[in-house]
């Protein structure tokens, strides 16, 4: 093998010409700000993953915000999800107020355990938010069927999701149909397509669609498109307190380039994905993420789990002095300093509460996975031969 191998990044947006004269488009047009672009942006984004509303925004945490203010949470309600997570997750219930209450993920999908939901279901239970971990989808049919019987919304965190795939009744469909309420997604450079900066919030429910459209603009109760457009003098008012979570039209023209994108940087994270699966699968000690029969990952994340004797540091920084950059395990906010708060565990009060130093007995999965997993570097330009010295790499560890 005489090919060359630089230093292999963790992730690298495909992005290119197409965007860049996407973007340029959008400069020249004069309309910078949420117009147009924004608007096709979301109708092509609903048609994709067969919702009936799309509504662009900043990010998906400001996603998120929307998603549990439209589901009605408010101050001391108890909202149930993952500690295993981007702190976006849980941070976005306490914009509102409310308390996150933990629950444990399965070992092998780093999804939430759907088994666990309904022991922390209290009088104060307003909704369950899951994640797709890494682009996994979680269980939504076993999550859906607890929802339903208790009457609580279900939001889905779809920040890593673009393009996976569920079965449902039978068929393959996207993620962000919604098959809970509300899906909520993300184009940060770090997920599979990306508009530098922003999110996107689908629903089938149009008052809550229309809800995302006033809060986004600072619940203006006339859109400036409108304005612009009109014949006659409009006057705008402001019925309820908004926010700014626009997504400029900058970001837009770039996002429906990506969009073009997406099913060859699927089909490639795929292939990719299966090559570590086959190179990686007589290691012994070495446990690899599986895909549940009714799931196809985009695989936005390629997490494996070291064996117990291996140091997840060692292996990073030896990897990392090697040219090539991994990650650690997805973080778990409870043991982040921003969650030593009054009331988070179970809606437990921190003096009942027998967390100490970044150890919870009911979050032992997720603790785990933060410790022993770590992320192998997965994206569409990476060629087999960079993916095959990753692999040399990490085999002198664990061989
Ligand atoms: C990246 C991420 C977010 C936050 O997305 P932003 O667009 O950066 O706000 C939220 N949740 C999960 C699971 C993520 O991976």
């Amino acid at each position: 093998m005489s090919e060359i191998i630089n230093k292999i990044p963790i992730a690298k947006p495909w992005i290119g010409e197409a965007e860049a004269e996407a973007a340029s488009r959008s400069i020249l047009s004069g309309w910078v700000t949420q117009g147009p672009e924004v608007a096709a942006f979301e109708k092509e984004f609903a048609e994709l993953v067969g919702a009936k509303y799309a509504c662009a925004v900043s990010n998906c945490t400001t996603a998120l915000h929307l998603a549990l203010l439209a589901a009605g949470i408010q101050p001391e309600d108890e909202v149930i999800t993952v500690s295993h997570s981007y702190i976006a997750t849980a941070n976005s219930i306490r914009y509102c107020g409310a308390i996150p209450v933990f629950v444990d993920i399965e070992p092998h999908t780093y999804n939430i355990n759907p088994t666990l939901i309904e022991s922390v279901i209290s009088d104060r239970t307003r909704a369950i938010l899951v994640v797709h971990q890494m682009g996994m989808p979680c269980n939504l049919q076993a999550i859906i069927d607890i929802a339903r019987r208790y009457e609580l919304p279900v939001i889905e965190d779809a920040a890593c999701a673009i393009g996976s795939k569920i079965l449902w009744d039978g068929k393959w469909e996207k993620i962000g149909k919604p098959h809970g309420d509300i899906a909520c997604f993300s184009f940060h450079p770090r997920k599979v397509i990306t508009t530098g900066d922003g999110g996107m919030i689908t629903t089938n429910n149009p008052e809550w669609d229309k809800q995302f459209r006033l809060w986004r603009q600072h619940g203006m109760s006339v859109p400036d498109t409108v304005r612009h457009d009109a014949k006659q003098v409009i006057f705008e008012s402001y019925p309820m307190l908004g926010y700014n979570y626009r997504m400029t039209d900058i970001q837009a023209a770039v996002g429906r380039e990506q969009l073009k994108r997406l099913p060859e940087i699927i089909e490639r994270r795929r292939f990719l994905a299966e090559r570590y699966q086959q190179m990686l699968a007589d290691v012994a000690g070495l446990k690899l993420p599986t895909e549940p029969t009714w799931a196809r990952s985009n695989w936005q994340s390629f997490c494996v789990r070291l064996p117990e004797r291996i140091h997840q540091l060692q292996v990073m920084q030896a990897m990392l002095d090697a040219g090539v950059s991994t990650r650690r395990g997805i973080m778990c906010a409870h043991r982040e300093p921003a969650y030593q708060i009054e009331t988070w565990r179970c809606g437990i009060v921190k003096e009942k509460c027998e967390y100490e130093a970044g150890k919870c007995d009911r979050l032992i999965e997720s603790e785990q996975a933060q410790d022993s997993c770590i992320l192998l570097p997965l994206f569409h330009q990476m060629t087999e031969a960079e993916q095959n010295h990753v692999v040399k790499l990490l085999l002198n560890f664990v061989l």
